[in-house]
């Protein structure tokens, strides 16, 4: 299993690989630019090589996740520029840094109507990936189905994807958590779970696993991760660990703990779950 977490690239993309080593982790995650601001970073390019070496030289496997608040679903003009901006800067500064994968979040119809929102994302994508033509692939991540967010259920993941003329250089993301608590895996339900993630057509583009617990319960709606282990997903979590769509992609944790430190200890529970199953 190539298991990691997300780290700050506070003090540099090189410093978060050594802390990568340090924690037992052999992938990472980071924010390629502030997460919280649509403000673009210059691709500082010297800084960049130096740190994909170093990522490179350890054997670690970097993902990165694009802003929170961009919406690929918005319907203001201004705004919809913005994003697009920000994600095709955010692409050119993971190439740079030699990440294969930015992740983003679904958009947000905000009570226009599941299809309009549809039909924004995927022009919204669309445009990203017209300006930016390099290898770094954009992840479209499962949601809660927090208020009016898109992208609950494989169906509608895949119908997003589809849409897409540029669909392939676009794959997926699931987040362990959001499942839960978006009711794709409940209690009782873990076949019917696994028989929908494992539909070829979405398996064979799912690239990169987010491993969380559940701090709101199933189907609740409510996006809060909890540490592995103590939030509300009990042995669904394990058995999701067991599975072997875990062992062929990078499996990233995003758990609230209290300092990067405390990763290790996440990293090896689940390394020990892994095992359990003799994987
Ligand atoms: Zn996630
Ligand atoms: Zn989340």
């Amino acid at each position: 299993m190539i298991i990691g977490c997300h780290l700050s690239t506070g003090q540099g993309f090189a410093r978060a690989v050594q802390n990568a080593g340090r924690l037992g982790a052999d992938a990472f995650q980071y924010f390629p630019k502030n997460p919280r601001s649509y403000r673009l970073k210059p691709v500082d390019r010297e800084e960049a090589a130096r740190g994909a070496e170093a990522a490179r030289a350890a054997g670690v496997v970097t993902v990165a996740h694009s802003a929170y608040v961009t919406n690929l679903s918005t319907g203001d003009p201004k705004l919809r520029e913005t994003t697009i901006a920000s994600i095709v800067n955010e692409l050119e500064l993971c190439e740079a840094l030699g990440t294969r994968w930015l992740i983003v979040h679904c958009g947000k119809h905000l009570g226009e109507g599941e299809a309009v929102g549809v039909r924004r994302m995927v022009e919204t994508i669309d445009e990203v990936m017209t300006r930016y033509q390099g290898p770094c692939r954009l992840l479209l991540e499962n949601t809660a189905g927090q208020g009016s967010e898109l992208g609950r259920t494989v169906d509608e993941l895949l119908a997003i994807r589809e849409a897409l003329a540029s669909h392939q250089r676009v794959g997926f993301c699931l987040d362990s958590c959001h499942a839960f608590a978006s009711g794709l895996l409940e209690p009782g339900g873990w076949e019917r779970f696994i028989q929908e993630v494992t539909r070829p057509e979405f398996a064979r583009q799912l690239e990169v696993i987010h491993l969380n617990d559940s701090k709101a319960g199933p189907g609740e709606h409510v996006d809060r991760h909890a540490l592995l282990g103590r939030g509300q997903m009990g042995e669904l979590l394990q058995e999701l660990v067991h599975h072997p769509l875990l062992q062929a992609r990078p499996v990233i944790i995003e758990t609230p703990v209290e300092h990067e430190d405390q990763y290790a200890d996440e990293i090896r529970l689940a390394r020990r779950w892994a095992a359990r199953a003799g994987t």
